[in-house]
């Protein structure tokens, strides 16, 4: 069984590089990286260094000395960084050496000495890995590891049992992000919905003020801090009711991820999924009727071990009925480690295969039919990028590297980062196009 990746990490300076630090251990943290607190656990050690005065200079050759002597194998990164032949003179042997405030250069290293593991099930970034370039989105890890036991999923044998991360940590994380000027928060574990059960949603303390460890009151919080808030991963429990109203009156997206990986209820228990005997399309139709702009987006993996035709109709006349907004499907492939693989009446790969092209197909058509609706319509829009003079962005019910994009004609004097008000004036299956109408708050 392949093992997580360990990284071990070192931070020293000031304010500045600390959001940096920041900034770096969270997307390490949502990239599936265990941070590690021994140099002798770590396959890996980030330094952030400080180069301000002499002293703190002779205090970063001093920490990567030590991390070297340690561990071995070491990247440097932050104000010292600067200065590459005076850290190359007195230790060749670092791995890689990266400047002040680019920590897109330090996870390309760290991608490089240390790939991620990437599983198209259960992973909670896109499979390319998260693109470095903007800076105005990033992902918050709010738990580790998983309760549950998904027959196709290695998860909780690599990373043990949920975790939730104390919530005043998380938002204070989130409220330096924001501060660093991110303007759209990705919330991210494993299994979203489940926060704080480990710790019997207990209070802890955020503002000076007591909070529960809970999905609800994390969300209301976040809501609070100016930013996009968008929910991934998160299973259909009753609970998750409380949360669409905060979607309705706008403190937090009106999107939500929903991995069902399948409709068929024979094969949702042979996949053991949580949530499995929730009564899916009446949830989705409440959730409709308080929040009617929601996007739903969900992820399906076809030909699991044992799935008949009949099976497989069944998720086509759940997609039929469901009419979710975004959809992506994977073809079942065993993970080594993972009690699927011992299943009987494996699917062959060209049935496979079939399946997943009349799934994408309908898919694409009820996207195409739903986008064409968004046609007319004035729509807040996030800048991502510049290609060629036009603006690609996305909308409230777009995440990042996943669902579709924006594209703006009349876009000068725009830049990535920027909320614009656009009106909609062409779609396909995937995409739309608009016009600019003015600058948003
Ligand atoms: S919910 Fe299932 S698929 Fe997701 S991490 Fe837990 S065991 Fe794996």
């Amino acid at each position: 069984m392949s093992r997580e990746p360990k990284i071990g990490f070192v931070s020293l300076g000031c304010p500045k590089a600390l959001v940096d630090s920041e900034r770096i251990l969270t997307q390490l943290r949502a990239e599936g990286y265990r941070l590690v607190p021994t140099y002798q656990d770590a396959d890996l050690v980030v330094v952030n260094t400080c180069g301000f005065i002499d002293a703190a200079v002779e205090e970063s050759l001093e920490a990567i000395g030590e991390a070297l002597a340690e561990n071995g194998r070491v990247i440097v990164t932050g104000c010292l960084g600067a200065r590459t032949e005076t850290i190359r003179e007195r230790y060749p042997n670092v791995l890689a050496v990266t400047g002040p405030h680019a920590y897109e250069d330090v996870l390309q290293a760290v991608h490089e000495h240390l790939p991620p593991r990437h599983d198209p099930f259960t992973s909670l970034v896109p499979p390319q890995g998260i693109k470095l370039t903007p800076r105005h989105y990033a992902y918050l890890k709010i738990s580790e590891g998983c309760n549950h036991r998904c027959t196709f999923c290695i998860i909780p044998a690599l990373r043990g049992d949920l975790v939730s991360r104390p919530i005043g940590e998380v938002l204070e994380e989130a409220e330096r992000l924001v501060a660093a000027g991110v303007k759209e928060l990705l919330v991210v574990a494993q299994d979203t919905s489940a926060y704080g059960v480990d710790l019997r949603y207990r209070h802890g303390f955020w503002r000076g003020r007591p909070i529960r460890t809970r999905l609800a009151e994390l969300c209301q919080a976040l809501g609070e801090l100016g930013a996009w808030v968008r929910l991934h991963y998160v299973y259909p429990y009753p609970h998750v009711d409380e949360i669409i109203p905060l979607m309705a009156e706008g403190k937090i997206l009106p999107y939500l991820d929903v991995p069902l990986q399948h409709a068929s209820p024979r094969i949702l228990k042979a996949m053991r999924r949580p949530a499995a005997s929730e009564r899916t399309l009446s949830r989705i139709q409440a959730w409709r009727e308080i929040c009617p702009d929601i996007t739903l987006r969900s992820t399906f993996i076809v030909g699991f071990p044992g799935e008949t035709e009949a099976d497989f109709e069944e998720l086509l006349a759940f997609l039929e009925e469901a009419r979710l907004d975004r959809v992506g499907c994977f073809k079942y492939s065993p993970v080594e480690g993972a009690a699927a693989n011992a299943l009987p009446d494996p699917v062959p790969e060209e049935v496979k295969e079939e399946r997943l092209k009349r799934f994408m197909l309908l898919q694409a058509r009820i996207s195409a039919e739903k986008l064409q609706r968004r046609i007319g319509k004035i729509e807040q829009v996030l800048i991502d990028e510049m290609e060629d003079g036009t603006a690609v962005g996305r909308t409230r019910g777009d995440a990042p590297e996943i669902d579709g994009r924006v594209y703006i004609d009349n876009a000068e004097g725009l830049t990535h980062g920027m909320f614009v008000r656009v009106r909609i004036v062409a779609a396909d299956e995937h995409d739309l196009w608009g016009r600019l109408e003015s600058p948003a708050a």
